[in-house]
């Protein structure tokens, strides 16, 4: 490793200008089922931003994803879905960085990693389908991190659920309480503009050509709004009041504490709603706070830079065949250039190559504040989970890793590419791609890919014989739960049937069990500890 590039000290930094610069940025990723909208909201943002001069810029939606492989091979003809991490503008005073959590039908745990580095998130909810599958879920990660969700009702152009039915879907659904801050002129599928319930007037929007320019937005008083719309603003005046009689207002405490969720309606293809997200983003979300060390205790934002490293992204550029590491900065700042210690390991990590990634485009990053997202190069010494800092020690929580739910043996195929098979297998563990178990109990020493969905497989496989030249074979196991244990209890848990005890990378002791029956028949055995692991579907 380099140790050629200057030390440059966070703490030279006035604490004033960390505080204040933190204090402006709104990190958050949105979470969404595929094909509820989110790249079309994105480029939307994007584009009111000013980022981009037309919607459409930021990526062609042209070729979908049909399988594994092709998406493998498309990554880097795609754009901002897979090969970007976090997009960052300013608007008004602001700084946004908006993180992707790639929305693959398959949500792998690097997805739900990515919530681990946001401060808010938006749930994007297609106004016809109301809450899906993969919302449902990545939700609950955000529930259980307590991380502030704002609703957006997508795709009020097109016929859809009826407005009052789907606040209550959400509150059912995910207990949260939706106060909306908008509500809708006109039914789904007739959507005129919306009712600002913050003051009572209406917003019309216009449409323009294709949705590629921001839409024009004008503001009427109540009279008014009933001339031009008739019967459509007496319903949303009607609906709003019953909004009222429920209590469904805005609270900033009851937001921040997870309790309620602001709602919003937008036609993100039509930029329609699209400017009012990014003003409740950066009037309401959270900017970044003191985050919680290891042991609990708030770690000072104004305190030498440290960050955790999030994600861990390889073989994005086949030529080089790199490997970037994202960190999210928590306090101070970051100076390229920087060394920094990562407290898993204590050496130094020089930050010579640190970029901002945001589709096919990286942008050398010099300075970043608490809240932003820096891409570092050439990062094989870094896991997902480690803390970085300068100065002063502090480590972060571990990264979450899941309860996996499938289990397959890996075996590499041709024998000769066993020192390729291993280090493939090390480095696919380190990035988090699937958690890898050892087992005593077989022989040959294979290795156990764990994971959360079984896609995460199918890229792995992939990965060893592209990336690694190790092409493997996967044999499925029959377990479908995973519980914590200890060496205690390894003897009655491994003496009944149907179940088995691995060690995970991390040191962890896993039990498998083939079916929770099993698993609950074995918690009954005396001097069996099993501890759950957190589920991605939680609650
Ligand atoms: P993602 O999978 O969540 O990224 O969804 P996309 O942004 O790719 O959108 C999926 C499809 O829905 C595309 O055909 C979009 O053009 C379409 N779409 C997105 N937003 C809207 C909207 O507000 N109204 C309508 N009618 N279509 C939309």
């Amino acid at each position: 490793m380099s140790t050629s590039a200057p030390a440059v000290a966070g703490s030279r930094q006035p604490s004033a200008d960390v505080r204040g610069e933190a204090a402006r940025r709104r990190t958050f990723a949105v979470i969404s089922h595929p094909d509820a909208g989110k790249s079309t909201l994105t480029e939307a943002l994007a584009l009111h931003a000013r980022v981009i001069g037309s919607a459409g810029a930021v990526h062609g939606k042209a070729g979908r994803r049909g399988t594994v492989s092709d998406w493998m091979d498309m990554e880097r003809d795609r754009g901002i879905s897979i090969t970007s991490a976090a997009l960052q503008f300013a608007y008004r005073d602001a700084v946004v960085n908006l993180l992707d959590t790639p929305g693959h039908a398959d949500f792998s745990e690097d997805t739900y990693r990515v919530l681990t580095a946001v401060d808010a998130a938006v749930m994007l909810v297609d106004a016809a389908k109301g809450l899906e599958t993969q919302t449902m879920k990545l939700f609950a990660v955000c529930k259980h991190r307590g991380i502030p969700i704002i609703t957006v009702v997508n795709k009020w152009d097109r016929p859809g659920m009826d407005a009052l039915a789907l606040m209550d879907e959400i509150a059912e659904r995910t207990g949260l309480t939706p106060t909306p801050l908008t509500w809708p002129v006109g039914i789904a599928g007739d959507f005129r503009g919306v009712l600002d319930r913050r003051d009572g007037s209406y917003r019309h929007f216009t449409r323009t050509a294709g949705g590629a320019t921001i839409a024009p937005e004008e503001v009427f008083p109540a009279d008014q709004a009933l001339a031009r719309e008739g019967d459509a603003w007496t319903q949303a005046v009607e609906e709003a009041e019953l909004l009222a009689e429920t209590g469904a207002e805005h609270d900033q405490e009851l937001f921040l504490a997870g309790a309620t969720t602001p709602v919003l309606f937008a036609s993100a293809v039509s930029n329609f709603g699209v400017g009012q997200l990014l003003d409740v983003l950066v009037d309401l979300a959270p900017a970044p706070a003191d985050r919680p060390d290891a042991d609990g205790q708030p770690y000072p934002l104004d305190a030498p830079f440290s960050a955790f490293v999030f994600k861990v992204q390889a073989g994005m550029d086949t030529g080089h065949r790199d490997r970037l590491a994202y960190i999210r900065v928590c306090s101070g700042v970051f100076e390229r250039g920087m060394v920094v210690t990562n407290a898993s390991t204590g050496r130094p990590f020089a930050t010579k190559y640190a970029q901002q990634v945001f589709g096919r485009d990286r942008e050398t990053i010099e300075t970043a504040w608490p809240g932003d997202v820096v891409g570092l190069v050439n990062a094989a010494a870094l896991g997902v989970g480690d803390t970085l800092f300068v100065d002063r020690p502090v480590r972060y929580p571990p990264v979450t890793t899941f309860a996996p739910e499938h289990f397959a043996v890996a075996r590499v195929a041709d024998t000769s590419k066993y020192k390729q098979f291993r280090k493939g297998i090390d480095t696919l563990a380190g990035e988090g791609v699937v958690q890898v178990l050892i087992s005593e109990r077989r022989g040959d020493g294979s290795p156990v890919f764990a994971v959360v969905g079984p896609m995460q497989f199918e890229v792995a496989s992939h990965r060893m014989e592209h990336e690694f030249g190790a092409r493997i074979s996967l044999d499925s196991l029959p377990y479908s739960l995973a519980m914590r244990t200890d060496e205690a209890s390894v003897p009655a848990i491994t003496a009944s049937s149907g179940t088995e005890v691995m060690q995970r990378a991390d040191g962890e002791l896993l039990a498998l069990f083939t079916t929770k029956w099993v698993m609950g028949m074995v918690r009954e055995k005396p001097g069996v500890t099993l501890e759950p692991l957190i589920a991605a579907q939680l609650g």
